[in-house]
């Protein structure tokens, strides 16, 4: 047995124990015998979830998931970028934008606790498919830094397409209780309005997501990338592992600019 594949199963494993009920044991020794075939595994599940999604009218549930898991990005950068303008010392002088931001920090919290509970508040009404499209695909640390979602950053603006390295440090440097904050940039990533030279105003931020929309009634090519990717690291017409598809670190400067 390659030490790939030993690696495989004792991920799969640690999966299993990690999920603990649904992940059967002998199921997860069987997928990793099939590692060569995950593209398969992963391209047939998304098919039966398409079917299962459109046949049951459940689609919302697919588009819901990732636009939650969008705000948990941004709240967790909103945060962040808060906090770092509290630490400012000029800024301090403006009494009335410090309390503003004061009262926003103390309420962010309770959003992304929120926000996290509907996202698990969706997770059984997924379906079988789906579910295990995401048990295979997430706990790899570095799913995000899948090549669609890469390009995705970079033309929405954000640090992939800069040396920074912001999007892959956050894997570190987030608290754990942020662990779903980890991603790319959103239109409340600091380093991207400093890279910017200015701040999103709202009805920027909301044109941004019309721009780039997580709903396939607006824009379903967009859309089913984002989803491809973020679910089972696949992308259409393309029959690579989505393991190998994992772009780290970025390489900002292949990625084409359009
Ligand atoms: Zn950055
Ligand atoms: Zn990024
Ligand atoms: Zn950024």
């Amino acid at each position: 047995m390659s030490p790939s594949s030993t690696t495989t199963i004792a991920r799969f494993l640690q999966v299993g124990i990690f999920k603990g009920k649904k992940l059967q044991k002998v199921e997860v020794e069987m997928e990793s015998e099939r590692e060569d075939n995950i593209y398969k595994l992963q391209h047939n599940r998304e098919k039966k979830a398409r079917r299962h999604g459109w046949d049951k009218g459940k689609r919302e549930l697919i588009d819901g998931f990732l636009r939650l898991e969008r705000r948990l990005r941004e709240i967790t950068q909103r945060e962040i970028l808060l906090q770092e303008k509290m630490n400012q010392n000029d800024f301090k002088s403006d009494v009335k934008e410090v309390e503003e931001i004061g009262k926003e920090l103390e309420e962010l919290p309770a959003e992304f606790f929120m926000t996290e509970q509907e996202r698990k508040s969706l997770w059984p009404k997924l379906s079988t498919s789906t579910k295990k499209g995401l048990n295979l695909w997430r706990p790899q640390p570095e799913w995000y830094l899948h090549k669609t979602l890469v390009q995705d950053c970079v033309d929405r603006g954000g640090c992939c397409g800069r040396a920074c390295g912001c999007c892959q440090k956050r894997k570190h440097q987030l608290e754990p209780n942020r662990r779903l904050g980890v991603g790319h940039c959103t239109v409340e990533c600091g380093c991207c309005e400093a890279a910017h030279g200015f701040a999103f105003t709202d009805k920027q931020k909301e044109t941004m997501k019309l721009y780039y929309p997580l709903n396939p009634d607006s824009d379903s090519k967009y859309f089913r990338k984002i989803m491809l990717a973020s679910k089972y690291g696949l992308i259409d017409d393309c029959t690579q592992r989505p393991f190998d598809l994992i772009d780290k670190p970025p390489k900002h400067e292949e990625i084409q600019w359009v």
